[in-house]
């Protein structure tokens, strides 16, 4: 799809005060989440799609910041004799990065902290955004039937949470220009909420029932119902899921090994000691690595949630319930399995049409997705 060409000002390259091509892409970003929130009644589907092109030329846009061939997919293989990758560039005749690039740019060039979440949240729009494009989508019909909203405001909330705070927290040296227009967006993005309180509103009677049962609810800490249902899934992990918004509050705990104290890990195996001694990713993999699924001789899975493809971080914590945790995200899934293309083990994707479709590490055979 080239939604992504922009027009691009013939004199703005050398001159970075103001870029008009940084201009140009983020107001086309703003354009695309303009429309995205005001589709979402009307239809819903298109709210996905221009949603997620949003998603993608903010990012773009970051990267143009640092610099602008950092959003092209291979400049080995932009020249031409005729024309210097520039000049090409600036006819919009590149092909440029998407989402999964765009990101690892951002945290391996640029050196910028993307937390793995905010990937989670785009991957899942991204996804939508794919069964859309490419096949029917069971979710969207002419006539949204009751419910979609369900599910798709709360995805579409929680990543637009993550690139909001991206945009007005992390890159406002960058964004700061546009903070009123991004910031009535987030109002407007906000204003879904009561798709939430219908639902919270359901199922109501349910939570009630079952807190008399024990069940303990607390506060979800990202819709602000009182939905989110606490599990003991495992001794290693405090574990809450919202009813209404399907956000997983996931802790692990681990003990130091300097001190014996208690750490707490919420991101990417980040966690900190009183004493100083803090965990990373490679660290839960050498300690929890052991976790693994008796059933698989390769032990750990790649995690189709937040994609961390350096390495595979999903370890098994019960395999006769068939339950799995990624180090690197703490999201919780429910199976893993083997792609039937190319025989990755992976976690938390519906692996059944895997053969002609991939997983998070091929195309399958179908070679579909060229985002
Ligand atoms: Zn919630
Ligand atoms: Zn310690
Ligand atoms: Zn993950
Ligand atoms: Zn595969």
């Amino acid at each position: 799809m080239r939604t992504d060409v922009f027009p691009i000002d013939n004199n703005g390259i050398a001159d970075q005060k103001p870029d008009p091509m940084f201009e140009s892409l983020v107001k086309n970003a703003i354009d695309f989440l303009k429309k995205s929130v005001n589709e979402l009644e009307k239809d819903p589907k298109y709210s996905v799609i221009h949603f997620f092109v949003a998603i993608e030329l903010f990012l773009k846009a970051r990267l143009l910041a640092e610099h602008w061939t950092l959003i092209l997919t291979d400049i080995n293989k932009v020249k031409s004799k005729e024309l210097t990758v520039l000049q090409k560039f600036k006819e919009g005749d590149v092909h440029t990065v998407g989402l999964e690039k765009a990101i690892d740019r951002l945290r391996n060039v640029c050196e910028l902290h993307i937390p793995s979440k905010a990937e989670v949240y785009f991957n899942k729009v991204k996804k939508h955004r794919n069964k859309l494009v490419h096949f029917f989508h069971p979710e969207y019909h002419e006539d949204p039937p009751p419910g979609t909203y369900h599910e798709i405001v709360p995805e579409q909330w929680s990543a637009w949470y993550y690139l909001h705070k991206l945009l007005i927290d992390e890159w406002e040296t960058h964004f700061g220009d546009y903070a009123d227009e991004i910031n009535e967006l987030d109002s407007m993005i906000m204003s879904n909420k009561k798709y939430l309180a219908a639902k919270f509103e359901e199922i109501r009677p349910d939570i009630e029932d079952e807190k008399k049962r024990g069940v303990e609810y607390k506060v979800c800490s990202w819709c602000g119902f009182e939905s989110a249902r606490c599990q003991d899934i495992h001794d290693l992990l405090y574990s809450r899921t919202c009813r209404v918004c399907f956000h997983q509050d996931n802790k692990l705990h681990i003990e130091c090994p300097e001190c014996r104290n208690e750490i707490l890990v919420e991101d990417q195996g980040i966690g900190e000691c009183s004493c100083g001694f803090s965990s990373d990713i490679d660290y839960l993999i050498s300690t929890l690595g052991g976790y693994y699924d008796p059933k698989e001789e390769e032990g750990l899975a790649y995690c189709a949630e937040c994609e961390y493809s350096s390495d595979p971080s999903v370890i098994c914590l019960n395999d006769e319930k068939g339950i799995y945790l990624c180090l690197n995200c703490l999201t919780i899934h429910y199976n893993a399995g083997k792609c039937g293309f190319c025989d990755t083990y992976v976690a938390g994707m519906d692996l059944g049409p895997s053969y002609s479709y991939g997983c998070i590490l091929c195309d399958g055979a179908a070679g579909w997705d060229d985002s």
